[in-house]
């Protein structure tokens, strides 16, 4: 039962994540977020690295050690589940 509960909202997840949920999907998510801690966590995480991602692409804007904070985080979100 768990682990169907666990399907449905890591679908929802990628889809917000993509930016493909509608406004309503984009909600039901955010509610969910803050009670399933497994969500938030790779929310969190998806975030980041998207922003890492947009960052790294523009020139001279690239922080140093920037694979190494991403690296970290996947090692703690990894040591968390
Ligand atoms: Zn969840």
């Amino acid at each position: 039962m768990e682990v169907e509960q666990n399907q449905a909202c890591t679908e929802l997840l990628e889809l917000v994540i993509d930016g493909q949920a509608t406004q309503e999907q984009h909600q039901k998510l955010m509610g969910h977020l803050e009670k399933c801690e497994y969500c938030r966590e790779e929310y969190l995480l998806s975030k980041s690295i998207q922003e890492s991602l947009k960052n790294h692409i523009k020139p001279n804007h690239t922080p140093s050690g920037l694979a190494n904070s991403i690296q970290t985080k996947i090692s703690e979100t990894a040591s968390l589940k």
